[in-house]
Formats: structure tokens, sequence, C-alpha cells
């Protein structure tokens, strides 16, 4: 038998490693898999190409098959470097009612949660399995969960229903915008810029391609609203960019990375699509005629799809159901849930603490939302060994 760990204690050991998204999450994902086996509980794991991190897939109880709920969390967390904290981020701290921590919020704390239940569901014999997972390197574009989700259906089971538990304070979440990273570098002529009938401009290029992009995307901000997103629309972002060397030198390089985080009814192609036919068509053409090496490539850095609202979601029914709410909730930050629901399952977000503490110096979660979520789970449980059954619909 392993040892029984109140919430808080297991959240408490969670903050202590620091999982940093550009470190190794292995000493976390250990202490796991060495607490679950603990309680008689076999843990499998998806490594990333370099073995040095690692999703974590375990079937807590109800038996490793298909079906059931999947209760998932990234082990990940953003860096603390240049933010001012009053105490040190990797050890929790207790001030007024409130748990400091890196993590605390986003989102050790649901996961501190579901390991604290383990002992109850292998108690239980729950009418229908109850899994969790854990994935790596969510906070840098949602890298880790493709890797587990891969073998979902496969080496792993199937479950029918995923509960994300990032901070949205126990309310249901069934709907997330996605984000798509991108890098486009424009490659024109180089010349002393007295010679511009001789040279090619990437950063001109580069200008006239932002500005379309800027278009496209105001285009969509006023055809394809969401309302309950703040703000209802797609948004987009040019975060760097970088070009030519002197002021009388003609450049011959431009990069630019950008973003845009659609609403659930635009596609990536919907952006990225018509952006690359408006270099090709109208950019590439004039530079071309002067240089026929000209060129502008895209190459996407990361992408999250969107989790789609559905009506007949069984996952927003019972995560209805459990909290007592009346109504859903639309996020503008990205998540794995549109992950989950790519792989096939129905997908809300639920979750302890405040998306506002989030990625914040003196991050916390309150004893309240602990509670909150932890009641969350013992509902779940109950449900899972009276009822089980899976309904679609709210
Ligand atoms: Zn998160």
């Amino acid at each position: 038998m392993g040892e029984r760990l109140d919430g808080r204690t297991v959240l408490e050991k969670l903050i202590a490693f620091d999982t940093t998204s550009a470190r190794s999450n292995l000493p976390l994902i250990e202490w796991v898999r060495d607490y679950l086996a603990g309680w008689g509980i076999e843990s499998r794991l998806v490594h990333d190409a370099s073995g040095e991190k690692a999703n974590l897939f375990a079937t807590l109880a109800g038996g490793d098959r298909d079906g059931g709920i999947v209760l998932s969390g990234h082990s990940d967390v953003v860096p603390v470097a240049g933010q001012d904290w009053t105490s040190d981020p990797f050890t929790l701290v207790e001030r007024d009612g409130l748990l400091f921590g890196r993590g605390t919020a986003d989102m050790k704390g649901f996961i501190a949660l579901a390991l604290s239940r383990v002992p109850d569901l292998v108690a239980a014999e729950p009418k229908i399995p109850i899994h969790l997972a854990l994935s790596f390197d969510e906070e840098v574009g949602c890298i880790g969960v493709p890797h587990l989700l891969e073998q979902i259906g496969r080496a792993l089971p199937q479950p029918a229903v995923a509960i994300i538990g990032e901070p949205t304070s126990m309310r249901v979440v069934d709907a997330h915008k996605g984000i798509c990273a991108l890098r486009t570098t424009v490659t024109g002529l180089e010349a002393h810029s007295s010679r511009q009938h001789k040279s090619v401009s990437a950063v001109v290029a580069a200008a006239a391609l932002i500005s379309e992009i800027g278009r496209i995307v105001g285009e969509l901000r006023a055809t394809k609203r969401h309302e309950g997103f703040d703000p209802p629309y797609t948004t987009f972002n040019i975060g760097r960019i970088d070009g030519g060397t002197a002021v009388n030198i003609v450049p011959r390089r431009c990069v630019f990375d950008w973003e845009f985080r659609p609403v659930p009814a635009v596609a990536f192609d919907d952006v990225l699509g018509r952006v690359e036919a408006y270099a090709e068509a109208a950019l590439l053409p004039p530079m071309r005629e002067i240089f026929p090496g000209a060129a502008i490539t895209t190459e996407v850095l990361a992408q999250a799809p969107p989790l789609v609202p559905s009506d007949d979601s069984p996952a927003f029914a019972l995560a209805m159901r459990l909290t007592g709410a009346n109504r859903t909730h639309a996020v503008s930050f990205a998540a794995e849930a549109g992950h989950f629901q790519g792989a096939g399952m129905s997908a809300v977000i639920c979750g302890p603490g405040d998306i506002a503490q989030a990625h914040q110096p003196d991050e916390f979660i309150s004893m309240e939302q602990l509670d909150a979520g932890g009641a969350f789970l013992d509902g779940l449980i109950r449900w899972a060994v009276e009822d089980g059954r899976l309904k679609p619909g709210g």
C-alpha cells in the first residue's frame, strides 16, 4: 500500500520539482510513477525524441480498457526568470489561505488533487475506467501531448471523455481558441541602396506580407465571430522582426515571427493558406523578375487546435452535472483540450485556480479552490461508482 497524501501535501511535492518547460520533467514523472506503483497502478511513459521528457498515462481504476474518463494535466510550468517573487517559487508557502508557488494554479493543483484521490479510486471499483494523463511542453505550444495521443487507441486505451484541469475557477469551459506560431523568412537580393532597380528588398516584401496578414485577420474578425471569447474573434500578433544591416543597403533577408489565435470556426488554413497564396501571387512575381532566387517561406513552429463546442458532448454534460453549473464558458488561452478532441475524445476544461494567476510572479491557488477541485473529483468518483453512464448533451 502506498502512503495516503492529501491534495496540499501532493501539491507541495509537485511544486518542488522545477519543471520549467526548458528542463527535463522526468524527476516529477518518476515521482508520480513511484507514487502510483505504491497503490499497485502501472504507469506508461511516452518519451520525446531526446528521452529527457515524458508523458505519463495510467489507468487509476475501472480496468485497463477503452472508455471512461481521462483526467489530464500538463506537468511543465513557465519560467520564473525576471519575476519578483516574495518567496521561493519552488517551495509551497501558505499565506492567508493562499498557497504560493510556480504551477500552483497552472496546473499542478489539479494534478495533485487527482493523485490524492488515488486511494479512494483504488478502493471504489468504478463502473468505468478512470485514467490519468500528464503531458510535457504544454507551455511552449502543446508540443508534448501529441506524442501521447498518437498512442491512444493503440498501445493505450481510448477514453471517451477528457477533463483538462486547467485553472477555470471550476467553471466549465467547452471552447478555447487555437494557436498557430509561425516563422516567415523572406529572401531578396542585396545591393547598394542607389541601385534599387537591381535589388529586391526583403524588408519591403515582409512589410507588405505583414500588412496582408492584418487585412486577412481583420476580415475574419468581421465575418467569423464567436461570442463568449474575449475578444470574440481571431487575433494575430507579429512578435519579432529582424532584417537588414544598414540604412544604405537593400536588405537581402527578413525574418518575422508571428502567431494567430483562431476561434473554432476558423481553420488554420483560412489564414496560413491565404497568406501563402498572397505571397505566391502578388509578392513573388515582381521580385523574381529582378531576382529568380527570391523566396518567401513560412514554417509552423507550434500549433494547437481550438476546442470546438458541441451540444451533444458527454464531457460537457458530465462537467455540468458535477459542478451544478448552468452555463459554459469560452476561454481565449490555448490549451490541450483541442488536441484531445482531435484524438476522438469529448473534451472539457474544468479545474481549480484562477487563470489570472497563471504565469504571474507570486502565483497562487486558494485553499478554497483546492477544496472545490477536490469536491469535484469526489463527485466524479461517486458518480463513476453509482452510475458511470455517459450521456450526450447538457
Ligand atoms: Zn496551463
